[in-house]
């Protein structure tokens, strides 16, 4: 899981940015998945459960579930016309899921705002436009691609073509891809365009630190709180950079205590995780053994060998069944051993739909 930070310039992009590289930089380097890239931040899914699960399991070793963000730097007014950096940048934001889009509710006239005041859902609408730009032109691109098939009597070709031809008037009208309501086997073709307005987006509203702990009283979040209520596959989380970026060279006690003093629980940065995974519709499942307990990241309505793919591509090709228990059954009855005298662990087969907190062992063919 991908999520791309954005922004317009001096709204604490990069203090939110660095910090998340820097402060994670510890956990991340558990992973052995990850190298890391100095534009690509590790964070770490906060999920007590993995801590549960490892006193059962009785393992040394905890992996959570994590979420990788890239620093997409460059994005300039005309980017769609590939001013600037402005082709690189739209190219960074089509590889990842999610787009958080850091917006300034922090006044300071030491720190200049590039568009002479501080107001957010301006700051959104810039954005916004460009991605919709580029959108334009993909789409118009398309068109001319499509009409040619369609012509010729090539079925799937007719309805993309439909699809687009329904799709340029709303991008042009200034509304992103996901706002246009559309039958199932429709959504499933737009997603093949790779759009930039069909990707979830969300809003990290970063307010001074003082405000953090009012922060839905603060006039800007309120401002960004109504856009996000009129927009589909939209949400938003107050954070505070600084404090994130503050906490950098705390040790856990310390970082505690500085928090309390604030009268918060944490910068904003474990409530942009969870929104983040609200807004994709992501679900964690687990693996729990002597070596490791691990949390693995899912789609929501996932099946059983889709989740298992996480793992490895072999456990979903030779995937024969998976073992699961739910993990308020292994919890409440403490041991593995109990559970399965219970008759809790069931075995399931391919069409079994995973469930948030289901603790699997797969079995498949090497
Ligand atoms: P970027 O251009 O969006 O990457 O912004 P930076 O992270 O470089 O921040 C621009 C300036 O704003 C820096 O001087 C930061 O120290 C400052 N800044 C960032 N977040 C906050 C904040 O929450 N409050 C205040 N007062 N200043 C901040």
């Amino acid at each position: 899981m991908k999520a791309g930070i954005v922004g317009l310039p001096n709204v604490g992009k990069s203090t939110l940015f660095n910090a998340l590289t820097r402060s994670r930089k510890a956990e991340a380097a558990n992973y052995p998945f990850c190298t890391i890239d100095p534009n690509v931040g590790v964070v770490t899914v906060p999920d007590e459960r993995a801590y549960v699960l490892q006193k059962i399991a009785k393992t040394q070793v905890v992996i959570p579930a994590a979420i990788e963000f890239v620093d997409i730097a460059g994005l300039v007014a005309g980017a769609s016309k590939g001013e600037g950096l402005g082709n690189q940048f739209l190219a960074n934001i089509r590889e990842v899921d999610a787009i958080v889009q850091v917006v300034r509710c922090f006044e300071d006239p030491d720190v200049i705002h590039t568009m002479g005041s501080v107001d957010p859902v301006r700051d959104i609408e810039i954005i916004a436009t460009e991605l919709m730009l580029a959108d334009l032109d993909s789409v118009t691109k398309r068109i001319e691609k499509t009409q040619k098939k369609a012509k010729s009597g090539d079925k799937d070709a007719q309805a993309e073509l439909a699809l687009l031809q329904r799709l340029e008037p709303h991008l042009a009208d200034g509304k992103p891809a996901n706002t246009l309501e559309l039958p199932d086997d429709d959504k499933a073709r737009l997603k093949q365009f790779h759009l930039l307005t069909a990707k979830p987006i969300l809003f990290a509203c970063n307010v001074a630190e003082s405000d953090l702990a009012q922060a839905e009283a603060n006039p800007f979040v309120q401002k960004v709180a109504d856009y996000v209520r009129t927009h589909h596959d939209a949400a938003y989380v107050p954070i505070s950079a600084k404090i994130e970026y503050e906490l950098i060279d705390l040790s856990p006690e310390e970082a505690r205590e500085f928090l309390q003093d604030l009268g918060v629980s944490d910068s904003g940065v474990s409530s942009l995780i969870r929104a983040s995974y609200a807004l994709l519709g992501l679900q964690t499942y687990f693996t729990a053994g002597e070596k490791e307990v691990r949390a693995w990241t899912i789609q929501k309505g996932w099946k059983a060998p889709q989740a298992a793919g996480v793992i490895h591509t072999d456990f979903e090709k030779g995937f024969i069944k998976a073992e699961v228990v739910s993990y308020e059954d292994l919890t409440t009855l403490g041991s593995v051993a109990a559970a399965r005298d219970a008759g809790k662990y069931r075995l399931e087969g391919k069409d079994y739909v995973f469930q948030d907190g289901d603790v699997a062992l797969f079995r498949f063919n090497r």
